[in-house]
Parts: structure tokens; C-alpha cells; sequence
């Protein structure tokens, strides 16, 4: 795709947490956003986060004739070899809440002490164009995962995710402090450099 933002970017996803994330961050991009397309049922087939955040990117592209950005997301415990990974929203089974995927979680890592609870959340972000067109970048967010849940901000496995260096949890941050320390904040950072010809 050749630098210079398009005047529309349609977002590829349903996910209300992430629309909301995604134009906070990206509140200075100077593009007019669609946030109501008509988007495509895409299964997330891909093995890896880029592969579902193309397959997803590229269907949305394709559907309504606009550049479209999708965004697809995980969080990665080392101590269980880097799982649940691209399959964070499926952890706890086909359509699982956030709160099932997150007790799912805590009773998958019970015992585990501190020190080996280290885990990051990954991002990437794509952008396509109808005409084939593709952006990409990745972003990871280090931190570990705390034995209760604490906090009412973000979303998914924010209330047990501790960012380094914070004592406070992710849903315990202002959403400020999410964005510019978050795998989505530093991967859409990096997708406007992309496109600013950076
Ligand atoms: P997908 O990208 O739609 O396949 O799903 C990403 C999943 O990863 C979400 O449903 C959450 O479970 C998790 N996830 C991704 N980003 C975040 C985040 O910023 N906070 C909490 N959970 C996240």
C-alpha cells in the first residue's frame, strides 16, 4: 500500500471494546471512520494472529469496496507455552464471555507462584485495500497474570493482566495509560507511521 492515509477506513470488527480502543488510539489519524459497515461472517481459521487479522481485514476490503483495518489480538502464558495465544477468545469454548475465558485462566494457573505467571498480549494490526494493498504491524504488551481479578476498565483479561513495571491491573489503568502502554496501541502507533511514510 503506498503511504498517505485514505480518506475512509472501515473497522473490521464487531467487538464494541476494541471500536472503542481503536478510535481513542487512533484519534488523530485524519481519516473519516466507518464503524457500521455491513462486514462479512469471517472464521478466524489462521493460524497466527496475522493470518486472522488478514483473513478479516481483507474480507471487509473486499465487501465494501473500502481500505479496512482489523485487528487480531491474544494473550500469551508462558507457562502454559505461550497459550491460550490466538485462541484467547475462544479459551473457555465457542462464544465464552470474557469472564468464563478469564476464570478459565486463573483455575489453569492455580498454584503457579508469581514468578512463573509471566505472560504478554499480542497484537496485530492489519490494513488492506480492495485493491490488494496490505499494512502490517505487531505489538506485544509484557506483563503477568495475578491471582483475582481487580478493576473495571478495558476488557477480556484485563482485571487478572499486570502490565510491568504498574501495580496496578490493565482494568485498573485509565484508559490513557492502556493506550500507550497497550500490544494495540504501540501496534496502530506503528501502522501510522506505516501509512504517515515513516
Ligand atoms: P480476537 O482478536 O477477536 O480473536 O480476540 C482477541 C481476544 O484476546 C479478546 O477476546 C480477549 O480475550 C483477548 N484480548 C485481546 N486484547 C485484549 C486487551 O486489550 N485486553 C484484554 N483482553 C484482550
Amino acid at each position: 500500500m503506498s503511504p498517505g492515509f485514505p480518506p475512509r477506513i472501515v473497522l473490521a470488527t464487531r467487538n464494541e471494546h476494541k471500536i472503542r480502543e481503536i478510535l481513542r488510539i487512533c484519534d488523530d489519524w485524519p481519516v473519516e471512520w466507518v464503524t457500521d459497515a455491513e462486514l462479512p461472517n469471517v472464521e478466524e481459521t489462521g493460524r497466527t494472529y496475522l493470518d486472522n487479522a488478514r483473513l478479516k481485514a481483507r474480507a471487509a476490503a473486499a465487501a465494501t469496496g473500502e481500505v479496512a483495518l482489523a485487528d487480531d489480538s491474544g494473550i500469551e502464558v508462558d507457562a502454559l507455552g505461550g497459550g491460550p495465544g490466538p485462541r484467547s477468545a475462544r479459551y473457555a469454548g465457542e462464544g465464552a464471555t470474557d469472564l468464563a475465558n478469564l476464570e478459565a485462566l486463573l483455575r489453569a494457573l492455580a498454584g503457579v507462584p508469581r514468578g512463573g505467571r509471566t505472560a504478554r498480549y499480542r497484537a496485530v494490526a492489519v490494513l488492506a485495500s480492495p485493491d490488494g494493498g496490505e499494512l502490517d504491524a505487531e505489538a506485544t504488551c509484557e506483563g503477568m497474570i495475578g491471582t483475582k481479578p481487580r478493576g473495571s476498565g478495558g476488557f477480556g483479561y484485563d482485571p487478572i493482566f499486570e502490565p510491568l513495571g504498574w501495580d496496578r491491573t490493565m482494568a485498573e489503568l485509565e484508559p490513557v495509560e492502556k493506550d500507550r502502554i497497550s500490544h494495540r496501541g504501540r501496534a496502530l502507533r506503528t501502522l501510522r507511521d506505516l501509512l504517515a511514510g515513516g
